[in-house]
C-alpha cells in the first residue's frame, strides 16, 4: 500500500458481497484522496450501490476492509459524513421543515443558513410533507439535508437522479465547492457527462469490478481512439484483436473504430499499412472510455467485439 492511499480519506480493499449466488462486488478496491471528487460509474448491477452499502455498513462485506482516514467506520463518523441513498431516506409523514429542524438538533455543524439557501436554490417547499413532494423534490431535500451538515464526506448514490438540468447542475456545483472547502466526495452516476464535469477521478465498475480507474485526465491522455474509413467494407487487419493495446474495436460498413490505451502508434501503422482513405487518432472522451472499458457485452451489434483488456 502507498503512502498515499494509507492516509486516504477513504479506502476500499479487496471488497467482495455476495447475495446468494450473485458476487454483487468482486474484490473491489479503490482509494480516494481528502478533498477528491471521486465518481463511481457502471453498468445496471455493476454492484455500486452495493458498495456504498457495504462502506456504510448497510450490508454485510463477504471480504476486505474500508477505511475513513485510517479508521474503520465508527458510528461518530456519521457527524461529518453524508450519505444519501439512490432511494433517499426520508419520512414520509414529517415536512420538508421538520427534516431540516430534525438535522439542526442532530448535527453539530448544522449550517441553518446553507439549508435556507439550499431550499432556495432547489425551490421546493419545505413546508410540505414529504409525500406531498415530487421525486425530484424529494432528492433535493435529502441533497439539502446532506450538504447543510458541512460535511467531512460525502457519499452520493445517483445524487442527480430525478433532477431536472438544472438542478442537476446545481448538485454538480455544489460538490465542486464542498470538494473546494476540503471535503471528500464519493459519488456514483449514470450521467457520464456530469461525471466528466465533476470528478478528478473515477472508477468503472462491471460485474462487481473495477474494470478501469484512474485520474480524469491521465485516462483521457492514455485513452485514444483510432478512426479509419475505407473505400469498400473495412478489411481484416492481422493482429488488431490480438493487440494487447487495443480494448475495443467496432467495424460499422466502411468505418473501423479502435479503442486504444497506453499509446498505439503500432496500432495506428498497422491501419495505415492496409491503406485507408482516411486515418484520425482523437482523445477519447469519458464515455468513450467507459464503453471500452464494459465492452458492449449488453447490446451485442453486429460485428462489434471487446478486445481483452489490460
Ligand atoms: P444500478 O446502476 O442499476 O443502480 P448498481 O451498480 O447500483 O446498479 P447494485 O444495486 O449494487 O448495482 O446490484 C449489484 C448486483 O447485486 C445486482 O445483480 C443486483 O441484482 C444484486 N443485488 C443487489 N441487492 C440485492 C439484494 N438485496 N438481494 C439480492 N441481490 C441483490
Amino acid at each position: 500500500m502507498t503512502t498515499e492511499a494509507a492516509t486516504a480519506a477513504i479506502l476500499v480493499q479487496g471488497l467482495a458481497k455476495s447475495y446468494g449466488s450473485t458476487q454483487a462486488v468482486d474484490g473491489l478496491s479503490f482509494d480516494v484522496s481528502k478533498g477528491s471528487i471521486f465518481g463511481l460509474l457502471g453498468t445496471n448491477g455493476a454492484g455500486k450501490t452495493t458498495t456504498f452499502k457495504c462502506m456504510l455498513g448497510l450490508a454485510r462485506a463477504s471480504a476486505g476492509s474500508v477505511l475513513f482516514s485510517g479508521q474503520p467506520l465508527e458510528a461518530r463518523m456519521f457527524e461529518s459524513l453524508s450519505y444519501v441513498p439512490e432511494q433517499p431516506a426520508l419520512y414520509e409523514w414529517m415536512t420538508g421543515r421538520e427534516h431540516l429542524e430534525f438535522a439542526r438538533r442532530s448535527f453539530r455543524s448544522y449550517d441553518p443558513a446553507i439549508a435556507q439557501h439550499l431550499v432556495e436554490l432547489f425551490g421546493f417547499d419545505a413546508r410540505k410533507r414529504v409525500k406531498q413532494l415530487s421525486k425530484g423534490q424529494k432528492s433535493a431535500l435529502a441533497l439539502t439535508l446532506a450538504f447543510a451538515i458541512r460535511p467531512q464526506t460525502l457519499v452520493l448514490d445517483e445524487p442527480s437522479a430525478g433532477l431536472d438540468p438544472v438542478h442537476q447542475r446545481h448538485v454538480l456545483d455544489l460538490m465542486i465547492d464542498a470538494a473546494a472547502g476540503g471535503a471528500t466526495i464519493l459519488f456514483s452516476s449514470h450521467q457520464i457527462g456530469q461525471v466528466e464535469r465533476a470528478a478528478d477521478h473515477v472508477a468503472i465498475m462491471h460485474h462487481g469490478k473495477a474494470v478501469l480507474q484512474g485520474d480524469v485526465e491521465q485516462l483521457r491522455a492514455d485513452e485514444k481512439v483510432i478512426e479509419a474509413t475505407f473505400d469498400g467494407a473495412v478489411p481484416t487487419i492481422g493482429g488488431l484483436d490480438a493487440d494487447t493495446h487495443v480494448r475495443r474495436v467496432t467495424r460499422q460498413g466502411r468505418l473501423l473504430r479502435v479503442y486504444v490505451t497506453g499509446g498505439g502508434n503500432g496500432v495506428a501503422s498497422a491501419i495505415q499499412s492496409a491503406q485507408p482513405t482516411s486515418l484520425r487518432v482523437m482523445n477519447q472522451n469519458l464515455e468513450d472510455i467507459f464503453l471500452a472499458a464494459v465492452g458492449d457485452d449488453q447490446h451485442p451489434a453486429g460485428d462489434e467485439q471487446a478486445a481483452p483488456r489490460a
